[in-house]
């Protein structure tokens, strides 16, 4: 065995919508790749559709990490023979029952998007291992040229981080030529990010994200813009009056303002993805607010939440970020425990929120 590449990906989760066309449908999101690749996902439930309470599960953001794409494929894989054969499933000493597998399905849609970003795998596995970014050609005024985006700085939340940060203070950089956290022309200015705001859009019941990454251990919550805190409602990422103080921390100048529910709400879910992981092989999973990694600007977690706040037509989605295992690309035997783990973790995340009702 070995980690799939992006055509094995995509056959992978075609083979499963046939074989399994009565709990999942195949996705076909509506932006090709830079480089003109079809993007899939999976939508699983007994029932499916925009309207359906969902939580959305992405991976593949960033080429290097190479786990959670075959993370998600087997996740999907797992689900999906369990929901068929009416068995439970089993990770290590993490259980999940059949009632819950079946309650799962029953009660909601889990929209996977194993491989959001093809361009960036392919180059990762075939030419730099390191790559991060998509692979956009960026023109330089030179006449040379710089490639690629980093999708998860491309979103539209204070994307614009040099007005609305404090001066170096965000992880982020608007040279063309930075090999990891160029955050593109404008926000969302990349297919690969559109079609996760398709996603957003499309799927109006949606109320949990999860984008997977790695390699920390830890599972981070929103937010990730700066410290949060519960009593300043006015100090949050749209009000100008704070531009060019966000990003520091342990300051009381500014931090994020978050409702004390949706705190609560994200700690706990948070806490329960680590508790499940711990029983997969004794690893610990650290959790807690995105920032505590180091600010960002424009990443999918926060943009997840962020929407309610930038228009309170559209649903709040809790957002979440999975830095799954230790290395970005172990030993394939490595990589099937940590994707263990990530199993464990999303299969119990779907069994407990697929008992909340949603507005
Ligand atoms: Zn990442």
């Amino acid at each position: 065995m070995s980690y799939l590449n992006f055509e094995e990906i995509t056959t992978g989760i075609q083979l499963l919508a046939t074989e399994y066309g009565d709990f999942c449908d195949l996705v076909t999101l509506p932006h090709t790749s830079v480089e003109t690749r079809q993007v899939h996902a999976l939508a699983l439930g007994d029932t499916r559709g925009p309207d359906m309470k969902t939580v959305i599960y992405v991976g593949g953001v960033h080429a290097r990490e190479w786990i959670p794409p075959d993370a998600l494929v087997y996740l999907a894989a797992d689900l999906l023979e369990a929901r068929k054969g009416g068995t439970g499933l089993t990770y290590g000493e993490a259980r999940i029952t059949a009632d819950e597998i079946s309650q799962i399905f029953a009660n909601m849609q889990l929209l996977i998007l194993p491989c959001a970003n093809p361009d960036g795998r392919v180059y990762s596995q075939e030419v730099d291992p390191d790559w991060r970014k998509n692979r956009v050609p960026n023109p330089m005024p030179d006449g040379g040229m710089c490639h690629g985006v980093d999708l998860n700085r491309n979103f539209d939340v204070a994307w614009d981080f040099r007005r609305t940060f404090a001066p170096n203070a965000v992880s982020a950089s608007d040279d063309p030529c930075h090999k990891y956290i160029y955050v593109g022309p404008e926000a969302a200015s990349e297919p690969e990010t559109r079609n996760i705001v398709w996603l957003l859009d499309h799927y109006t019941g949606a109320r949990w994200y999860l984008d997977i990454h790695s390699a920390v251990p830890a599972v981070f919550h929103n937010w990730g813009l700066d410290d949060i805190q519960t009593d300043t409602p006015e100090m949050n990422f749209l009000n100008p009056a704070h531009d060019g103080q966000r990003g520091i921390a342990g300051d009381t100048a500014y931090r994020e303002f978050i409702e004390e529910a949706d705190a609560a709400e994200l700690l706990r879910l948070s806490q329960l993805m680590a508790k499940e992981i711990h029983k997969v092989r004794g690893d610990d999973y650290e959790v807690s607010a995105a920032f505590s990694l180091y600010a960002t600007s424009g990443a999918s977690d926060d943009y997840a939440y962020s929407r309610h706040h930038a228009n309170q037509d559209k649903p709040k989605v809790l957002g979440f970020t999975m830095e799954c295992g230790h290395d970005f690309q172990p030993e394939f035997n490595e990589a099937e425990n940590v994707m263990r783990e990530v199993s464990a973790a999303l299969v119990k995340f779907a069994a407990d929120v697929s008992t909340t009702a949603i507005a």
